[in-house]
């Protein structure tokens, strides 16, 4: 099966696309990890869309289509594979539609205020795990669990450029919702992270 997450910046997918994705031995590709990846490498790539991701703008699409196909190439996708971040506009949909069956779209509800209290606290890591100071801190302040590497905040992280990212989500994402209408399954966002996840294991048991 293949799964997108879909949702406002900050309302969990990352999050949540890490429990999906451990439970059914399935691989991730985040496109927003992956333009940081570029972008911490220096490549191409990275220096291209830097600034692009600092404003907190999307990615033109057919850029974006490339570097996530070429990462899937890379996967061994036989399972199936879960989506974080792509597609973010219609267009981008409509490139994945020739490339990908997708099965079932986890849209993630949550308020503006919610997200912004989220997005304040988050922490990153470099490995890619995400923590947040007060919902989900890791056990030792400001390094990862996993891979015990210090903990950042994300250039995306400023006021103006949220305030953006939320404008673009309603501009160019949000109609992705009623794009996927056939697929979607809506998850409400709010409680601890493990009520979440469990939400989401329910509601595929049931559309199973
Ligand atoms: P997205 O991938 O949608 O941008 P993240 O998964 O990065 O969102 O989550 C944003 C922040 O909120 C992170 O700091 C994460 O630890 C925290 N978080 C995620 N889900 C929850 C939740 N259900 N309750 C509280 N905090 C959460
Ligand atoms: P994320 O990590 O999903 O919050 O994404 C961080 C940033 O990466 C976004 O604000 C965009 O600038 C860029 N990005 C991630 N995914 C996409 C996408 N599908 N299309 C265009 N830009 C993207």
């Amino acid at each position: 099966m293949n799964y997108i997450f879909l949702g406002m910046p900050g309302s969990g997918k990352g999050t949540q696309a890490e429990a999906l994705a451990e439970k059914f031995n399935i691989p991730i590709i985040s496109t927003g990890n992956c333009f940081r990846k570029h972008i911490k490498n220096e490549t191409e790539l990275g220096l291209q869309v830097k600034d692009i991701l600092e404003k907190g703008d999307l990615v033109p699409d057919e850029i974006t289509f490339e570097m996530m196909k070429k990462e899937i190439e890379t996967m061994d996708i036989s399972n199936g594979l879960i989506l974080d971040g792509y597609p973010r506009s219609i267009k981008q949909a409509e490139l994945l539609k020739e490339f990908l069956k997708i099965d079932i779209v986890l849209n993630i509800e949550l308020s503006e205020d919610q997200v912004l209290l989220r997005i304040g606290g988050r922490r990153t890591c470099k490995c890619g795990e995400t923590y947040h100071i007060k919902f989900n801190p890791p056990q030792k302040e400001g390094i990862c669990d996993k891979c015990g590497k210090e903990l950042y905040i994300r250039d995306d992280s400023k006021e103006e450029t949220i305030k953006n990212r939320l404008q673009v989500y309603k501009e160019q994402t949000a109609p992705l919702i009623d794009f996927y209408k056939e697929q979607i399954i809506n998850i409400d966002g709010n409680p601890p992270i493990p009520e979440v996840t469990e939400e989401i294991s329910k509601k595929l048991e049931i559309n199973n």
